[in-house]
């Protein structure tokens, strides 16, 4: 051994193990230039549980070798493992890239897709690159992945790259450490790559150049079919409000909002307020729809038609994350509609034959290409709040990357989701993989896709699950699912816990905690529908501790539909409710829903925040009926003055130890100011108050009781921000503790996730 034994700075050889996401994405490359400047010698290799390094130095080198491992690592990777162990040095000259061990059970992970980087930008834009307008061109910080990779490991042969063999140029550049496309699977040129056509609904060919094509025929106010990372999109010119309404029409969506592509940040400046943190998101590598508040109309700039987002004045903003929408956006130079490739409520299209038939009577031409896509993932969807990115749908550029949890799952978990806005969430070690969003469930093609995204999940990580966990609610079609088709131990958690529990877990917390969750619907423990639940809960347990007050829901899912029927039960009492011009406005219906409501007949009791909302907005006048999940309520926000300072009271008292909040008298207020005359945006903004209010002091309450003065803030309802903003206000006001989401959606995006959580809890307990 010649180690110096003494002078300036002893030398020190390490064995490091990286974990994560850490293939395909240029680690050992970085890890070789990182070594080369800090005159390292040693190697780095691939094995299967990651990437794995031997080096040696200057002890104070090594060190600083090891600090940059995290710090400069490449944009996609994602460390979740970092293991050093201390070798005896051997000197030695040079450092090396060693060449993959393939042998083994792989468990690193794949990376999302990523929006298209800067450098690959640039050559798309130069004349003299020979990937010049080519628009597939990628590197190891960017591209597809996620929604390419049909098997682990993943090598071009698993991905939808198997079909385009390198060209030489192409080749020299896969294997060289140097270059920045060393070792990413899809690189391609226009010699050896996927090719663009543009073609009619009947396959025919429109034209040789069809990024140019594509730009005039949105222009000429036609619908485009645009085949993206995670499935197609319907493009049309977002100014136009013809090409919008042809579009609602012929998608048969009437009111729900679209997103719209933008080609810079200084256009979404222009169209809407866009703050740092916004800016973050717009233009961060996830790249997902960022919800904005529009400037007025009439301000500078090109306006977006008033029939891309009726009803609300935010909207919906995406920046191009492929070269073909950069390439299409500099053409068109215009704002465009970007919204998911399916007719109402069906799944996404994202095989080439499924989109011509399906899309085929919508899009007017098929901006299409060749290289398949292997699953479906929908664009994700963001808003901010005070600072911070808050996912709405965490989607395409989120899914699969894991979700860091607190503790170890004893067993792997699947968790089945709820029934709307479904994920599926696979959990083992410790981290929690969500699928895509997957939809609603009552639809028989997304219960297909449903079940491939399961079967997808487990392939991508090699976990087979040994528990599956479900709602309780027993006609959900994820519920049928879990009892009937896995033959594994089944575990039932109710929606409003799975709720809490995600929030919990989001934040690295057990509980226990008083957990709001506030939604549309949730399947109860006691035969009634819940939905304005306080629960005092850990991640494991939970006891409900108080509700909103239970109200006939006449109809059922009909009263869901028509937010004027949970007036009629909230007002059931009140002799002079038929006067009220919501009342008035539904002619003899509103008597026969009177008449269900004391039959008793389809009509559930129900504790729901969300039919609350919905009867508020009915009374003002803002919807009667909707037309997707949260329209009244999301009308509701945006109609309430937000500087209003006043609420209206509503008392909470005590049945036999559960707390119950007369929400009726927060309706019958709104009611009372409606008859006097009272703005709606005041009326609505003190509604939004006293509900904060009463929501604060029915925690307090279970905290006098309990001691408990952690609060996590889930469910649906809280998407609306200024409930939100003031409910968290109130509560930290006096001194709680508050939870709200970050890295999972509050709505029932976030359910599957919650489920595996509240299984590894009980697992955990249980050992
Ligand atoms: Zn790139
Ligand atoms: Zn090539």
């Amino acid at each position: 051994m010649d180690t110096p034994e003494c002078g300036a700075d002893p030398v020190r050889r390490v064995e490091v193990r990286v974990e994560g996401v850490v293939q395909g994405v240029g680690f050992r490359p970085f890890v070789h230039g990182l070594a080369q400047r800090l005159a390292l010698s040693g190697h780095v290799g691939n094995d299967t549980a990651g990437v794995v390094i031997e080096a040696e130095g200057p002890r104070e080198a090594v060190s600083g070798f090891l600090k940059a491992l995290r710090s400069d690592a490449p944009p996609l990777a994602a460390i979740h493992e970092l293991s050093v162990v201390e070798l005896v040095p051997r000197g030695g000259r040079g450092f090396r890239i060693l060449d993959s061990d393939g042998s083994g059970r792989r468990r690193t992970l794949i990376s999302a897709d990523s929006a298209t980087c800067e450098a690959c930008l640039r050559e798309l834009f130069d004349p003299h690159d020979r990937r010049y307008r080519y628009p597939f061109v990628n590197c190891t910080d960017c591209g597809p992945r996620f929604t390419i990779v049909r098997d682990i490991p993943y090598d071009r042969p698993n991905t939808t790259m198997a079909g385009f063999p390198l060209c030489g140029a192409c080749s020299r550049e896969y294997h060289d450490p140097s270059d920045r496309r060393f070792h990413a699977q899809p690189v391609c040129c226009p010699e050896c790559g996927p090719q663009l056509r543009i073609v009619d609904a009947h396959g025919r060919p429109l034209g040789e150049d069809p990024v140019s094509r594509a730009a005039e025929l949105l222009r000429a106010g036609m619908i485009v079919a645009v085949k993206g990372l995670g499935g197609y999109h319907l493009a049309a010119d977002a100014v136009s409000r013809d090409a919008a309404a042809t579009l609602r029409a012929r998608k048969h969506r009437e009111d729900k909002p679209f997103a719209v592509m933008v080609a810079t940040l200084a256009e979404a400046r222009r169209l809407c307020h866009v703050d740092e943190c916004a800016e973050r998101a717009l233009a961060g590598r996830r790249r997902p729809v960022v919800l904005l508040d529009r400037r007025d109309a009439g301000g500078a700039g090109a306006p977006v038609s008033d029939a891309v987002a009726p009803g609300t004045r935010r909207l919906g903003i995406m920046l191009p994350y492929t070269p073909l929408h950069h390439l299409l956006m500099r053409e068109l130079a215009t704002p465009i509609v970007l919204t998911s490739g399916n007719v109402a409520d069906e799944p996404i299209a994202f095989t080439d034959d499924d989109a011509l038939a399906r899309l085929a009577g919508i899009a007017d031409a098929f901006l299409v290409h060749d290289r398949p896509i292997h699953v479906r993932a929908d664009d994700s969807v963001v808003t901010t709040w005070r600072g911070r990115v808050i996912p709405v749908r965490r989607s395409r550029g989120y899914a699969p990357e894991p979700i860091a949890c607190p503790h170890e799952f004893p067993r792997p978990v699947l968790a089945c989701g709820a029934e709307l806005k479904n994920t599926v969430c696979l959990a083992t070690g410790r981290r929690a993989m969500l699928s895509a969003h997957i939809g609603d469930l009552k639809n028989a093609e997304t219960l297909l896709s449903f079940t491939e995204s399961i079967e997808h999940l487990c392939r991508l990580f090699d976990i087979t699950p040994e528990v599956v966990a479900h709602d309780l609610h027993p006609d959900y079609a994820s519920t049928r699912y879990a009892l009937e088709e896995t033959g594994l131990d089944a575990i039932g958690v109710q929606h409003h816990h799975a709720h809490v529990a995600a929030c919990l877990a989001d934040n690295g917390v057990d509980g226990p905690a008083i957990g709001v969750a506030f939604d549309g619907t949730g399947y109860g423990t006691d035969g009634t529908v819940w939905g304005g639940e306080f629960l005092l809960a850990t991640c494991a347990t939970f006891e409900r501790a108080g509700h909103l007050a239970t109200v006939p829901m006449p109809g059922g899912e009909a009263a869901v539909r028509q937010p004027w029927r949970m007036v009629a039960a909230y007002l059931r009492a009140d002799s002079r409710a038929g006067d009220l011009a919501v009342a008035r406005r539904q002619g003899d219906r509103w008597e026969q829903v009177r008449k269900l409501i004391d039959s008793r007949v389809n009509t559930p009791a129900t504790s729901s925040a969300g039919r609350l909302f919905d009867a508020v907005a009915a009374v003002l006048g803002v919807r009667d009926t909707v037309t997707y999940e949260g329209q009244a309520a999301i009308e509701l926000e945006q109609r309430a003055d937000p500087h209003h300072p006043d609420g209206y009271h509503a008392g909470v008292t005590d049945i036999g130890g559960t707390l119950v909040v007369d929400s009726p008298a927060l309706l019958g207020a709104v009611v009372d100011d409606h008859r006097r005359g009272v703005d709606p945006a005041v009326v609505a903004a003190r509604f939004h108050n006293g509900l904060a209010d009463v929501i604060r002091r029915t925690c307090q309450e279970i905290a006098e009781r309990t001691g408990v003065r952690l609060v996590a803030l889930s469910g649906g309802v809280f998407a609306n921000r200024l409930l939100l903003g003031r409910t968290v206000d109130a509560l930290e006001r006096h001194g709680f503790t508050v939870l709200t989401h970050g890295r999972v959606p509050c709505n029932d995006g976030g359910i599957g996730f919650g489920q595996a959580v509240v299984v590894g809890a009980r697992d955990r307990a249980a050992h």
